[in-house]
Parts: structure tokens; sequence; C-alpha cells
């Protein structure tokens, strides 16, 4: 029954926060220009309260209020409950099936090699105290992706071990079990190089809303402004004559990811282009706040009209609730296809199987 013609894309975010504009340049952008083409068959778009109890497992209250936030997040930058079905995790608790059918088709030493998860367990602080629940969140994942067969998965380089790991399981799965009802998914990065993982206005780690490094869609421009003008630069660029660095610094890093050609003209004329800009802060002579203020403009090219869309949307939350909702339903069916195929394939759905009391009449004569 899996129809390989189809296109499909299923991304998630967690319910850790509000998102950000690390989630916008590394997914969001790319979700909804491809939700935008048209080419898809269909697009799956989750909310993952549930992983995102793996490391918030004492403070549900939080991952509660998010799951609204996210969803209007979603709404706000574009994505289009007419084209993209959004969905919550946990209210889909063939996920919870089919991850539990997944754990025996990984070993732990396999689990232990994943480098996003390995950062994250040193940056959470859990010494020898780790969940098992977040060591094996790549495991979960795998049946998020794999119940909806998507093929397309729009995210940011982090991900990479998290794909990589999907698709071992998926032909670990299709061989045992002599099947091709699961789909190999394929990682779909951004072309920009800068938005692949976009630091944090540290300029430290990747932004994160675990670090609280973060600009939020939901900024105001007041926060915006404030932001933007105590971020990281060069630390060796003291005076405005100083020959300043370009590389590592974020300003310029943001630059790259949101900055576009008629930006200049607009908000910087005596500029042609970013690599003009970057040659004269390289040369010496252009000030820090100069660039930032550039900056700033930018950034609020892209977040004022999603903030107002947000704001639009919030006046309407009872829809919003109800797109949740009716989101959750369609998906959850599609996931229940999936696990009985699975299920199938395995040879556990005694009670579809006509020939399962069959089979063991026949052994008793
Ligand atoms: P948490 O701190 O709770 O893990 P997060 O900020 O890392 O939150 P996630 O919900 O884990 O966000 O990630 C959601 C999606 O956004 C993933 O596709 C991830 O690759 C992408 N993403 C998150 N942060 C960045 C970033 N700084 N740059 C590019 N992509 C990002
Ligand atoms: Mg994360």
């Amino acid at each position: 029954m899996s129809n390989e013609k189809e296109k499909i894309i299923l991304t998630a975010d967690r319910p850790t926060g509000r998102l950000h504009i690390g989630h916008y340049v590394g997914s969001l952008r790319n979700r909804v220009a491809l939700q935008n083409t048209g080419e898809f068959d269909k697009i799956y778009v989750m909310v993952a309260d549930a992983q995102a109890l793996t490391d918030n497992f004492d403070n549900p209250e939080k991952v509660r209020k998010n799951v609204l936030e996210v969803a209007l997040d979603y709404l706000a930058v574009g994505l289009d409950p007419s084209k993209t079905t959004i969905m919550v995790q946990s209210e889909i608790p063939e996920l919870t099936e089919m991850t539990f059918y997944f754990m025996n088709l990984v070993t732990v030493a396999r689990l232990e090699r994943n480098p996003t998860v390995k950062a994250e367990i040193q940056q959470k602080g859990f010494g020898a105290s780790i969940p098992a629940g977040f060591f094996t969140y790549p495991v979960s994942q795998t049946a998020d992706i794999t119940a909806f067969k998507a093929t397309t998965v729009p995210v940011g380089e982090d991900q990479e071990p998290m794909l990589e790991q999907s698709r071992e399981i998926v032909r670990s799965f299709n061989r045992i079990y002599h099947t091709d009802v699961l789909v190999e998914p394929e990682i779909y990065l951004s072309k920009n190089k800068a938005s692949l993982r976009l630091p944090g206005t540290d300029g430290k780690a990747k932004m994160s809303k675990s670090i609280g490094n973060c600009i939020y869609l939901a900024d105001t421009p007041e926060t915006i402004h404030q932001k933007v003008m105590s971020m990281y630069t060069d630390p060796d660029h003291l005076k405005v004559s100083d020959p300043g660095k370009v590389e590592g610094n974020t300003v310029f890093t943001y630059l790259d990811a949101f900055s576009r050609e008629e930006d200049f003209p607009e908000f910087l004329p005596e500029y042609g282009n970013l690599e003009e800009l970057k040659d004269h802060y390289r040369r010496g002579g252009l000030g820090d706040v100069k660039v930032k203020k550039f900056l700033e403009k930018v950034l609020r090219k892209t977040l004022d009209p999603i903030r107002e869309r947000r704001e639009e949307y919030s006046r309407h939350i009872e829809d919003v609730y109800e797109i949740l909702k009716a989101g959750t339903a369609e998906g959850r069916k599609a996931a229940g296809q999936t696990l009985f195929e699975m299920k199938d394939a395995m040879k556990i759905n005694y009670f579809d199987d006509a020939s399962f009391l069959e089979e063991f009449k026949a052994g008793l004569k």
C-alpha cells in the first residue's frame, strides 16, 4: 500500500518556548516555501510535546503553556492549515506504540554515538542521570517521521544525526519484516549556510530556547532593538578605525541569513551589497552600531508582519485550538494506518489476521 510517488513533509518543534529566528531560517522559512510550491501531496507539522517532556518531565506546565504558542508561531510565519496539517504529538498515541517496536532495532551503543544528543546531555548537565526517555528520543522521532511516511524533513543541521538514525531504523524494519511499509526520509537543509545552525545572540552556542540566547518571532520592536544592540561582535574591534573580523561575528552571520539585495537601497544605500559592507568592516572605519542598526531594520522587515499576524491569530485563539484539534485527528488516522501496516508486516495484528487462528489450529492436528 505504500505509494512511493507521494511527496510528504513532516517536521516538528518542541513546545519548550516560543519559536525564534533560528527556527525561522533553519526550518520554518523552508517549510512555508515548500508548502507554497504546491509540489507536496501532504505536509504535516507537529508540536512535539511528548519529546519536550523527555527533558522537562518535572515541568509539564511549561510544555502545556507552549503548545498554543508554537501553533501561533506556525500560523504567523505562513503555514496555512488548508495546506498543512498541524498536530499535537501526545494526542497521537500510535506514535508511542511505534516507538516501542523501533526500540528493538537500535543498540545502546548506536544511540550513544549521536553527537547532537551527546552535546545536549552535556549542556543540560545530566551527568550520570540521563533519563532513558531523553536518551532514546531519536527513536521516537523516527516514529514521528515514519508514521506519516515522510519523504522530506526540513530541519536545521543539528537534526542530521536524527535523520541518519531514522533511515537506519527504516532499513532494518523493512529488511527484518520483509516489507516496504516504511519510507526512508531525506533531510532538507537550508541552502543558506548561515541558516543551518544560527548562533545565539551571545555568539557562543546555537540559538536555542533552552539556552535563552534567542530573538523570538514574537519579540516587540523594543526587545529586538535591545537584543540587537547588545549582540556579540568582534571583541578586537574596539575603535571604529580598527579592522574587524566578519567570520564568527554574529551580527554578520545574521545578515548572511536575513539580508537581501534590495535591503541595501532601502536601508543602507552607501553600500551595493553585503560583500561591500563586509569589506569596509574588514578594512576598518565601520562601526558596530551602524551595522547593528542596519541588521535591526533587516530583521524588522521580516519580523514585523510575522508579529502582526501572530497578534491577529491570538485574538482568535479558539480557531487556533480547533485547527490543532482537527489536524491532530487527521494525523492520527494517517499514523494509525501506518501502524496497522507495520503490525501486519510483523504478523502481530492477531485480531485482524484470519490466518492467526487457522495456522494454530492446523498445527494442533
Ligand atoms: P530546545 O532548546 O528545546 O531543544 P530548540 O531551540 O533547539 O529548542 P527545537 O524545537 O529543538 O528548538 O528545534 C526545532 C527545529 O528548529 C529543528 O528543525 C531544528 O533543527 C531547528 N532549529 C532550532 N534551532 C536552530 C538554529 N539555531 N538554527 C537553525 N535551525 C534551528
Ligand atoms: Mg533542540
